[in-house]
């Protein structure tokens, strides 16, 4: 079928918006006609070549919309169906068959080669290949082609425009909090950045009960956000120490920090902040080659440092949990999201970049 999608062209180049042909699903595969779909740094990481995809590609892995087609063999979703489509998984590996399919050996070229697990192609355009297929979903676009198992179904209940970017970015800081620290009420939490990740993070630390809470960015606007989203403190990490500041509010060191920035000399605060026996979680994702050091003996006091990707979820429950909270009002994603139209998906990129919107979501036209 005829779709728009936005198109990138070229390495770092603009979105521009082109009719492109689609593949009818294959048994296993849904159609979801895209409600909204949020933008992740990790789309923009994409445009920018940090991945093998090649051009012309079409991005965006924070689908929600509804399920307009079902492949033959799909049983547990139906057409009118309400979906988050979550991260790939190739249900095969040690990993997937361990249900840790964050961790799944194939997510990488699931997510970023441009193409099915087979290695088919689902986009084209004047008879050329366009690679999509990114994260299986390649939702920038009015419709987008996923296996079904990756698509969640939600309630109806819920506003879907708000509910793409449970898919990835906003389950991956919740998920860090509620899924791998589970930290006990009354323990302190700090996020090391304060974007749509950390305060997701920030968010489930104060539903957890943590005290305090920290947030530490570099941006006013963000750290004023996070406080009327539950930090008890703020602290401007290019004005102030954090670490002496986060060990003084602490009295002696917290019980977890999150890292989200990516940024080494952040992550090693986010370390070097901890209490004896307390946890960092990280979740930024780093280019490859970056490298960061601590000192030998901070670890050895018990502290530890656990990666994680996708907030350790299994996205058919955990999704739906966020879910029934944010309608409850305890998880206020809302807060987070700006709303663009998809034809200006270049502003909203310009402005993800540059901080000036937190969590920034595509509107279709249908
Ligand atoms: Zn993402
Ligand atoms: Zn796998």
């Amino acid at each position: 079928m005829r779709v728009t999608a936005a198109v990138m062209e070229e390495k770092s180049g603009v979105f521009k918006l082109d009719g492109i042909e689609l593949d009818a699903p294959r048994p296993d595969e849904v159609l979801v006609e895209v409600t909204a779909t949020g933008i992740c740094h990790t789309d923009l990481h994409a445009r920018d070549g940090y991945f093998a995809m090649p051009y012309p590609a079409v991005y965006g892995h924070e689908g929600a919309g509804v399920v307009a087609a079902v492949g033959s063999a799909v049983e547990h979703l139906a057409v009118g169906d309400h979906v988050v489509i979550s991260f790939p998984w190739c249900g095969e590996c040690e990993h997937c068959r361990a249900d840790r399919r964050s961790y799944c050996q194939r997510g990488r070229e699931l997510k970023s080669l441009g193409m099915r697990a087979d290695g088919s192609m689902t986009m084209s355009r004047s008879g050329t290949p366009v690679y999509g297929s990114f994260f299986q979903q390649s939702s920038f676009a009015t419709h987008a082609l996923t296996p079904a198992r990756d698509a969640v179904k939600v309630r109806r209940d819920a506003p879907l425009e708000f509910l793409g970017p449970l898919g990835c970015g906003l389950q991956t800081g919740a998920g860090a909090v509620l899924n791998v620290m589970k930290p006990e009420a009354g323990q302190s939490f700090v996020a090391f950045g304060a974007g749509s990740v950390g305060l997701a993070g920030l968010m489930a630390a104060k539903l957890a009960g943590c005290e305090p809470i920290i947030a530490v960015d570099i941006r006013a606007n963000r750290l004023q956000l996070a406080r009327s989203l539950g930090a008890t403190h703020t602290i401007d990490n290019a004005r102030e120490g954090a670490i002496a500041k986060i060990w003084e509010i602490t009295r002696g060191g917290a019980h977890f920090t999150l890292e989200t920035s990516a940024l080494p000399a952040v992550f090693r605060q986010a370390v070097d902040c901890l209490a004896t026996r307390g946890t960092c979680v990280l979740v930024g994702s780093a280019r490859r080659g970056a490298e960061v050091s601590f000192e030998m003996s901070t670890l050895q006091a018990g502290r530890m440092v656990r990666g994680v990707i996708q907030g350790d979820s299994r996205p058919e429950q955990f999704i739906p949990h966020l879910v029934d909270l944010f309608v409850a009002g305890q998880f206020p994603i809302d807060r987070l999201v700006t709303f663009y139209d998809f034809a200006s998906i270049n502003q909203a990129a310009a402005d993800a970049v540059n901080g000036t919107t937190i969590k920034p979501v595509l509107r279709m036209p249908h």
